[in-house]
């Protein structure tokens, strides 16, 4: 299948680590050029060298929190510079989750994760829109989670919050057809960098890496038995932000390994 990315001009926030990396290398192996952003310089080096080293023609890398307006815009205005004035595809990716109960989140804890959930979508959909609206083949593609529809109690305000963000994406979905197309993947357990983290976090040491995310795979009754790969839902991402997804808007595509219950 032609998906139709040869010289697209992509934006992956994010795009230092897990989801987002594996998305800018498939991205680019479909022959279009990417801009990738993250906060941290270090991530975003090793990140180059990962998607084969500098390449000023196809990858662009440049520090930004996209909780920054200031930061968001000067991101938008070199890949304008950078892509000649257009964008095709914006994939709204970085983030991270919070692990808390209702009874152990501060106001100001809430306050911090509506603002992540909603402002990381909100500032980059609103700096490159004069830029997605040069394009024929526009699409955003924003990375959601399952907790969405099915939430967590130990995850409150992600949950709640990540609700709330695929409610505004389908209101984008209306008022930006016919021209962008707006859609999502729902994630369940993907094996990146929060997992790792935790991995790093975990009481037990003597506890491998594969015995961890197995038992976690079997305490969360994951189907298929095990964690997502990174790729898996960047496969998803690049199908829906190509050109092979050309009547897809509004939609949102699960990629759990079957944890959702929902019909
Ligand atoms: P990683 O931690 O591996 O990657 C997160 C990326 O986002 C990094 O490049 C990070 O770089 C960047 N990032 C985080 N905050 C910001 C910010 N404010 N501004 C710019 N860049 C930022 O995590 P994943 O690949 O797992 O996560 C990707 C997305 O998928 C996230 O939104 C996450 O919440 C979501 N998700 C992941 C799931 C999973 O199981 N992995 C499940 C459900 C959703 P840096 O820190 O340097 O800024």
């Amino acid at each position: 299948m032609d998906l139709g990315l040869t010289d697209s001009i992509a934006v992956v926030t994010g795009g230092s680590s897990g989801i987002g990396l594996a998305t800018a290398r498939l991205l680019l192996a479909d022959g279009a050029r990417v801009a990738i952003c993250g906060r941290d310089a270090a991530r975003l080096g090793a990140a180059v060298s990962q998607l084969g080293g500098p390449n000023a023609k196809t990858l662009l890398a440049e520090r930004c929190d996209v909780l920054d307006r200031g930061q968001v815009e000067a991101f938008a205005r070199k890949v304008a510079q950078w892509g000649g004035g257009r964008l095709d595809l914006l994939v709204n990716n970085a983030g991270q989750g919070r692990v808390s109960a209702f009874a152990d989140t501060t106001d100001e804890q809430w306050r911090q994760e509506l603002e992540l959930k909603f402002f990381s979508q909100i500032l980059p959909i609103r700096a490159f829109l004069p830029l997605l609206r040069k394009s024929e083949r526009a699409a955003i593609v924003a990375v959601n989670s399952l907790l969405a529809m099915q939430p967590e109690p130990h995850m409150v305000c992600t949950s709640a919050a990540r609700a709330g963000v695929q409610n505004l994406l389908k209101s984008l979905a209306s008022e930006f057809a016919p021209h962008i197309r707006v859609n999502s993947v729902l994630l369940g357990l993907i094996d990146s960098g929060q997992w790792q983290r935790r991995f790093e976090a975990r009481t037990n040491r003597s506890q491998s890496r594969a015995e961890w995310m197995s038992e976690l795979a079997a305490e969360k009754k994951i189907p298929l038995g095990r964690l997502g790969d990174p790729d898996e839902p960047a496969r998803a991402i690049v199908f829906l932000g190509s050109r092979a997804a050309s009547y897809i808007t509004g939609a949102s595509l699960e990629i759990s390994g079957g944890v959702s219950r929902s019909i």
